[in-house]
């Protein structure tokens, strides 16, 4: 699969491993319109995700730099309470996952490549 340099890069620099299927065990906790999944280093993409890969790519790939950078158990715990803490403080289910930090930034990671060389 050919991906632009700013996402091989990312790959290279997380060590993290890409595939463009859900593994079977994967298929039955996830929803139709889920894209891509991080679990530890190994990002999941939903095959047939077409012109969204590369956003795709880059929110899962910030997602690997947190968990590089909190640990991988850290990282879960973290997200699930601050989910937890969001859906206490009265938000919505969706609300609540797209406030959690690790979200936030990982959505501004969609937009923006990381690295841009001049
Ligand atoms: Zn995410």
């Amino acid at each position: 699969m050919k991906l632009p340099f700013e996402i091989n890069e990312a790959i290279a620099e997380t060590r993290a491993r890409v595939r463009f299927h859900y593994p079977w065990w994967l298929r039955p906790f996830l929803m139709e319109r889920v894209g891509a999944i991080t679990i530890g280093r190994r990002i999941y993409v939903r095959s047939g995700v077409g012109e969204h890969l590369h956003r795709l790519l880059r929110h899962e790939l910030e997602h690997v730099r947190q968990i590089n950078k909190k640990g991988l158990l850290r990282f879960y715990i973290l997200y699930v309470v601050e989910y937890l803490k969001n859906v206490r403080a009265g938000m919505t289910s969706y609300d609540a996952y797209r406030n959690i930090s690790f979200e936030r930034d990982a959505y501004a990671a969609e937009e923006v490549p990381r690295s841009v060389d001049v």
